[in-house]
């Protein structure tokens, strides 16, 4: 970011509720059917059928607004935004506009500014308002790709339309492109937590588009907007931001000025495109929705919702931090999706060490879970199992190098810690007259070696320690090794 200018940035983000059938009729909303499939007079926009309200989909968007901070109004409105567009079977999408679903949250988000190797520098709170959160329907998709003729042909499959949508818009807070990465991931999260969306991006669940303008330090007008659109994933966002704000930012200073256009990423060219600039911009001509009755939710339905929410990932993270003594970056991880929470908080207190169980958690659970593809609901090594082999390691019973391998082992196997370790033998000796006795014939055996090391070679001290351990065949505790080697070897003999 050029010295002496500042960032603008509003966000969008259009979040499919995770109901079973669509907003206003009872068409499945499976992914992947056969195009059209799911469709009937309702959502095909076919004169005379009328639409019912999903009462699932209000219970969602309910959930997603409390998760968000928002306050739910007792009575809002169905509009009709018009336009045309060949997705679009009715001319209109039911939404909602000036009397929406819920209004004025306020969030406080962790973020992060990230050096060249996308790496966080400093974490601090930034305060976040959220202006809205209503509920629409999704548009059906043009289909331009596998089809026969696609040159000549526009093909349109409507399974899509109809499906209920959560649109949540921000004030434009955000001062920098990482601000707005760490916001939608943090909505994401907070809508797969309380489980309103499955919010994946890849899948189309989740999509989010950017206004953004850039404005000189000190000025307090707003610079002219442009809206950014096609943002495929979160990094996708980020670095179409950062993009738009050394464009915007060059045109300035070399004398031209900021047109009001909506732009499109394009990933591979690593730029934003002109796709329609303000004179064509549609005027929606909204109006209140006559098949629909005003969306009425009581206090006591409200607060119904409100009760079955599970403790919330922020806050979780928080009283994870001080009930475990974990650190930011430890809970954060932790608290990256309910399951794993809930995994942890379990192998934690089986364990007796919280800390430790973390440790083996993130950085070696977690791995072979990744290598394998697998989420920590499907892992082979159950919470239980975790703890008992962070015990073993505790108690001395195996060294922490062993560990990993056993823990290699459990994952492959599905078998538990102790089974492993006895199977293999690989019970470490922690017994001290039995470390004693080994040490004593190493020290025997070695005369020149402890001459030496008396006379002040202390380079010396690794040879017993690897005398020991392999007198032992590996099975002596390190650390008890260690301690004993140092007395013994310091006693005058
Ligand atoms: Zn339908």
């Amino acid at each position: 970011m050029k010295e002496g200018w500042e960032t603008v940035i509003g966000l969008e983000i259009h979040a499919q509720l995770s109901t079973e059938s669509k907003i206003f009729c009872g068409c499945s909303t499976r992914f992947g059917d056969e195009p059209n499939a799911n469709t009937c007079p309702v959502c095909l926009g076919l004169p005379g059928a009328l639409p019912v309200l999903n009462e699932r989909a209000v219970e969602l968007g309910a959930r997603a607004a409390l998760a968000l901070n928002l306050e739910i109004n007792e009575r809002s409105i169905f509009a009709r935004k018009n336009y045309f567009y060949p997705d679009l079977p009715k001319g209109y999408q039911i939404s909602q506009y000036d009397q929406p679903f819920s209004e004025r949250g306020e969030l406080e988000i962790m973020t992060a500014e990230r050096d060249e190797g996308g790496h966080p520098r400093q974490w601090r709170p930034v305060r976040v308002r959220i202006t809205r959160l209503h509920l629409e329907e999704d548009a059906g998709k043009n289909v331009h790709e596998g089809l026969p003729e696609v040159e000549r042909y526009s093909y349109i499959d409507l399974n899509r339309a109809g499906t209920p949508l959560a649109e949540i818009v921000t004030e434009p807070d955000f001062r920098s492109s990482w601000e707005a990465y760490d916001y939608v991931n943090y909505v994401r999260r907070a809508l797969q937590w309380v489980g309103a969306s499955e919010a994946d991006m890849e899948k189309g669940n989740l999509r989010c588009e950017a206004n953004v303008s850039v404005r000189r330090k000190g000025d307090t007008a707003f610079g002219t907007k442009v809206e950014l659109k096609n943002l495929n994933s979160v990094r996708f966002m980020q670095r179409a931001i950062e993009y738009e704000i050394e464009r915007q930012i060059n045109l300035i200073e070399s004398g031209g000025r900021v047109t009001q256009e909506t732009r499109l990423w394009d990933e591979r060219a690593q730029e934003t495109r002109v796709m329609r600039s303000k004179e064509e911009a549609h005027d929606y001509r909204y109006f209140p929705e006559p098949d629909l009755q005003p969306l009425v939710v009581s206090r006591d339905f409200i607060e119904r919702v409100r009760e079955s929410m599970p403790e919330l990932p922020e806050a979780r993270r928080k009283r994870m931090m001080e009930e475990y003594q974990l650190s930011f970056s430890d809970a954060s991880q932790l608290t990256g999706e309910r399951a794993l929470a809930d995994y942890y908080e379990q192998a934690a207190k089986a364990s007796g060490n919280p800390r430790g169980a973390a440790n083996w958690l993130r950085s070696e659970l977690l791995r072979e879970l990744e290598t394998s593809g697998k989420d920590i609901s499907s892992s082979p090594v159950s919470p239980e199992e975790l703890a008992a082999l962070v015990r073993l390691i505790d108690q001395g019973a195996i060294s922490g190098k062993q560990g990993k391998d056993v823990l290699v082992e459990m994952f492959a196997t599905g078998k538990g810690a102790a089974a492993i370790v006895e199977e293999r033998g690989l019970s470490q000796v922690s017994d001290q007259s039995a470390i004693d006795a080994v040490i004593d014939e190493v020290i025997s055996a070695s005369p020149q070696q402890l001459a030496q090391y008396r006379a002040g070679k202390e380079t010396l001290f690794g040879f017993f320690v690897g005398q020991v351990m392999k007198a032992s065949k590996g099975k002596a505790n390190p650390k008890i090794v260690n301690e004993r080697l140092r007395e013994k070897l310091s006693q005058q003999g």
